[in-house]
């Protein structure tokens, strides 16, 4: 379904470069977009209140799809476009961690017990290891410096 970038293999994953502008190739058209749209569906069709999504404005490679602008407008969407926004129950897309440092996520999981050993977050891994090159290795590791603990991930 998805292609045009090289996120899902359409060129090479940019390395230790600048990260957010311009836009880069790892960027995967309305990504974001596409999953919210499939759990609004299904929270209609469970009767959920609620799509919470992961999407961070702060520490990010400029995905234009994890904008607090966008998660606005996609709510507007929702609220027109769904029976329950249009019967006044309206479903809400919310991004607790929209706007939120690295560090910050990383210090609140640590506090809720999350094992970051099992997380993951390279773009371009090699094998079993990240590649610590990507936009993404490089906002993970800043993320865990500035939390002041070690990347467990990186010493399993
Ligand atoms: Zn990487």
């Amino acid at each position: 379904m998805f292609g045009g970038s090289s996120l899902v293999g359409d060129g090479e994953v940019p390395k230790d470069g600048e990260i957010g502008d311009p836009i880069p190739s790892t960027y995967v058209p309305f990504r974001n977009g596409v999953f919210l749209a499939l759990a609004v569906s299904y929270a209609e069709a469970i009767g959920a209140t609620y799509v919470l999504g992961g999407m961070n404005a702060l520490d990010y490679s400029g995905y234009p799809d994890c904008r607090p602008e966008f998660i606005e407008s996609f709510n507007s969407t929702v609220s027109v476009g769904t029976k329950a926004g249009v019967e006044g129950r309206p479903i809400r897309v919310v991004a607790p961690l929209l706007e939120m440092k690295k560090s910050e996520i990383i210090s609140l999981g640590l506090g809720l017990g999350v094992d970051y050993g099992l997380t993951w977050s390279c773009y371009d891994p090699d094998g079993e290891r990240p590649c610590g090159h990507c936009d993404s290795c490089q906002l993970r590791a800043r993320g865990f410096e500035e939390a002041g603990t070690i990347d467990p991930l990186l010493v399993r």
